[in-house]
Order: structure tokens, then sequence, then C-alpha cells
């Protein structure tokens, strides 16, 4: 994933400039962290690199495909394709179960259905919600919401992981074990961002960078 120049401006009154000039290489296999204070732009970052919202200048290219020059259309392909994703709100179907939430997004990519139980009950194991797969969505505890959000974004391999704030609900033993699925997931040639408040985080990649009203610097 490559970013260069990325800016975002609102014309509200006053006018405000969330990002200035955003230049951001994550590599496959490579483990970045973006730390920053309340208000910095990380969700709005997050939002463009994940192309769910458009920078109002600068370019971004993901796996080789340049996305601002791309149309809706294409981008919503190269979304659904490439990246994976790790929200805050996790996004979990309340009414389905546990099981389904995994089951649509292998439905999606296209996985044949004899091949889905064996891959969800792998990766409910690893998050340790096996126990839950039956349990709908609604009736999760926040941090099982976000455990279950790192199963469905990690039972496929995406080219891109963007995970925001992954670890803000768990407990340290479950912190641990989302660190180590996204190192399986490097190593399978992921290309990890993480933004996210907790040092250890950013201690932990192999990359850390800064954004402070907008300006982001290396770390580390
Ligand atoms: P979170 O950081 O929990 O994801 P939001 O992204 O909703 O929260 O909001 C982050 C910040 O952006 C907050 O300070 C919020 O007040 C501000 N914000 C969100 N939407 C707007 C808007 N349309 N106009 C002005 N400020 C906004
Ligand atoms: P962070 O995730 O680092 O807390 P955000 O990306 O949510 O920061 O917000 C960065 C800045 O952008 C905040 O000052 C917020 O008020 C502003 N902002 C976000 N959305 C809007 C919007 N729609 N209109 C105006 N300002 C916005």
């Amino acid at each position: 994933m490559k970013a260069r120049s990325l800016t975002k401006a609102y014309d509200s009154e006053p006018p405000v400039e969330v990002l200035r000039g955003v230049n951001l290489d994550v590599e496959r296999g490579e483990r970045v962290a973006i730390v920053g204070p309340s208000g910095a732009g990380k969700s709005t970052l997050l939002n463009i690199l994940g192309l769910l919202d458009e920078p109002s200048g600068g370019s971004l290219e993901i796996l080789g495909s340049a996305t601002h020059t791309a149309s809706p259309a294409r981008r919503d392909k190269l979304r659904s394709e490439l990246l994976g994703f790790v929200f805050q709100d996790a996004h979990v179907l309340g009414h389905r179960t546990v099981a389904e939430n995994i089951e649509l997004k292998l439905a999606i990519r296209g996985v044949p259905r004899r091949q889905r139980f064996g891959l969800i009950a792998a990766i409910l194991a690893r998050v340790g919600l096996n126990h839950r797969s039956r349990s709908l969505g609604r009736l999760l505890s926040g941090g099982e919401k976000q455990r279950l959000a790192i199963a469905r974004a990690l039972v496929t391999t995406p080219g891109v992981l963007l995970a925001d704030e992954p670890t803000g609900n768990l407990d340290d033993s479950n912190a641990g074990t989302v660190l180590e699925l996204f190192d399986e997931a490097a190593k399978r040639g992921v290309a990890v961002l993480v933004i996210t408040h907790d040092s250890r985080i950013a201690d932990w990649a192999d990359s850390s960078y800064l954004l402070i009203d907008g300006v982001l610097s290396t770390r580390k």
C-alpha cells in the first residue's frame, strides 16, 4: 500500500484540514502501527486507506492498483477483494450467529460450502470463541465482538489488514492472541496496519508512525 501526499479537508466553518500530506508505505508482510491523540485524523486516514472515504488530494495505490483514479465500482471490487477490516464498532451482524457472521464472508469470497465449516471452526478456536459459535452477534460482549471481527477478517487472507484499536476491549491474554494472529497473517504476506493508542502495539510493529494534527512522522 502506497499513499502519497494524501490530504483531507472539510469545507466546514471554519474549514478543517484533517490530513496534511500523508506519505505512507506498508509492504506485504510488514506490521505497521500509527499512534496519535484523539482528533489527530487517525479514523479519517484509516477510512481513506480502506476506500471507505475519498481524500481531497494525493494518491493511493493498493498492491499495485491505483485507487484515486478508479471508478466507484472498481474501488468496491478492490475493497472486497484486497482489504480486511477490524473496526471499533466491529460491524457484527446482531441477528446472525457468530458462525453465520463468518460464513457470510466466506460465501462472498466464493469459498465452497463444504469447506466453510472447517475454516469457521479453526478460526473461532484461535480467537477463543468456539463455544459462542451459535450465539447471536448481539449477545456478545464488546471484547467478544472484537474477536469475532478479527476472526472474520482473517478467515480469508486479505492483501491488507486495516485495524482500528484491535486490542482496545481485550484483556492481556486475548490481546496477545490477536497480535499472534496478526504475526501469522504478516508471515503469510498480509500488510498489517494498526491504528492504536496502545504503545505496546507500537513497540510490536516493524514500523511505527505518529499522527499529530494530520501530519504523519516516523516513530521508529
Ligand atoms: P471515533 O473517534 O469514536 O470514531 P468519530 O469518528 O465519530 O469518533 O468522531 C471523531 C471526531 O470527529 C469527534 O471529535 C467528532 O466530534 C468529530 N466529527 C465527526 N463527524 C463530524 C462532523 N460531521 N463535523 C464535525 N466534526 C465531526
Ligand atoms: P481520530 O480518529 O484521530 O480521533 P478523526 O479522523 O476522527 O480523528 O478526526 C480528525 C478531525 O477531523 C477531528 O478534528 C474532527 O473534528 C474532524 N472531522 C471529522 N469528520 C469531519 C467532518 N465530516 N467535518 C468536519 N470535520 C470533521
